[in-house]
């Protein structure tokens, strides 16, 4: 069939659907009343789902259970195990697993009655989806790597992503870290391949905070920029801020400061254009951090001196375009200090004149040290 046809027949099922509502909301159906019955029910359902109305698809669970068992007497369990799988996805979305977990377990005992691997995978990973959202990650390990093994015996890459990303979030509540990466980087592989840029997104994500929270950024870092160009060349301005600040936070961990505070400078501004001022005081407060890690070549801490006036000594310089360490250093030049190095005004030490011309970008740390101590 091709999907052009396959595509008309899902909407005329819409419409047949639409219309079932239609005409129960106009018979005024109370939830005590049975539905009228379909003429269709595994048509019916697969329409219901399609258009996502979940509660009509669920108030049809005894005709559909009924056609089920009629189809698997009559020798065609794959057309029941498609009409159990149908009714589990609306009590799965409205958000009743347990209910959803016996249905799927039925889906699944048909699909294997038939032979059908591909039903057998989505069966298996939905059972294993109900499992972690009841909180039993454990549980639901086996079914997603039963899941996994049906779709790569159909070939079916998506699927494999999917089943990938799965276990890596199954083993990632469980803690098992070593686990979780090594199901993650399948997962980016199989989506890859696939060109499913939202799954990709995904697994960068997972993997790039994984790598820099367990001291990997070498690692890290490349998946770190993957994202942030994804969310750049799709205007998610949140995920780039999120993207910039792990980047940032690498390279402080890396102690390369002066890579960390660009990135960390583009995520504030990411943020504070998404409108996410949490995420904007955190990074404020990772920005307040990485100032106190700019250290002459002595390892004194360095600030920018005051903007209330006086001068800069030797320099010429504004005492504020000026860093100081605040130490007794009695290193004045210019004959008219009192030799302590800042930290408001004066001559700078040598060691801080040092670091001063070391930085090339001068006038953006002058930008950010305002903000930050003023
Ligand atoms: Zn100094
Ligand atoms: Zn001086």
């Amino acid at each position: 069939m091709t999907r052009s046809t396959d595509k008309t027949r899902v909407g005329v099922q819409i419409n047949t659907a639409t219309g079932f509502v239609r005409r129960l909301k106009r018979d005024d159906l109370t939830s005590a009343d049975a539905p009228a019955p379909a003429h269709d029910p595994g048509g019916l359902l697969r329409a219901l789902v399609t258009a996502q109305d979940w509660r009509t698809g669920a108030a049809f669970e005894a005709e559909g259970v009924a056609a089920a068992a009629a189809l698997r007497a009559g020798g065609s369990p794959g057309a029941a195990g498609g009409i159990y799988q149908s009714l589990a996805d609306c009590y799965a979305n409205l958000g009743q697993h347990a209910h959803a977990f016996t249905l799927y377990e039925q889906a699944r005992a048909a699909f294997e009655a038939a032979g059908d691997n591909a039903g057998i995978g989505s069966a298996c990973r939905n059972l294993g989806a109900c499992y972690a959202n009841l909180g039993q990650n454990a549980q639901a390990l086996p079914l997603h790597e039963l899941a996994l093994a049906s779709y790569q015996a159909v070939g079916d890459r998506a699927g494999v992503g999917s089943a990938c990303e799965a276990l890596m979030q199954c083993c990632s509540n469980l803690a098992r870290f070593d686990h979780a990466l090594a199901w993650g980087e399948q997962a980016r592989a199989a989506y890859e391949a696939v060109g499913d840029r939202e799954g990709l997104s995904r697994a960068c994500r997972f993997l790039g905070a994984q790598y820099t929270n367990t001291g990997q950024p070498v690692r890290a870092l490349p998946l770190l920029e993957l994202e942030r160009a994804a969310c750049e060349a799709t205007g998610n301005r949140g995920g780039v801020g999120w993207a910039c600040e792990a980047l940032g936070s690498c390279y402080f961990n890396m102690r390369q400061y002066d890579r960390a505070l660009p990135l960390y400078e583009q995520a504030r501004a990411a943020y504070k254009a998404a409108g996410d001022r949490a995420s904007e005081a955190r990074v404020y407060q990772r920005l307040v951090n990485l100032a106190s890690c700019f250290t002459n070549r002595s390892g004194d801490v360095v600030h920018l001196g005051g903007s209330l006036g006086g001068h800069g000594g030797f320099t010429r310089l504004s005492p504020d375009k000026i860093w100081y360490c605040g130490k007794q250093k009695n290193e004045c030049k210019c004959g008219s200090c009192d030799g302590r190095c800042g930290p408001h005004k004066g001559c700078p030490c040598e060691d801080c004149f040092d670091f001063m011309q070391k930085h090339r970008q001068m006038h953006q740390m002058h930008q950010q040290q305002q903000q930050l101590f003023q």
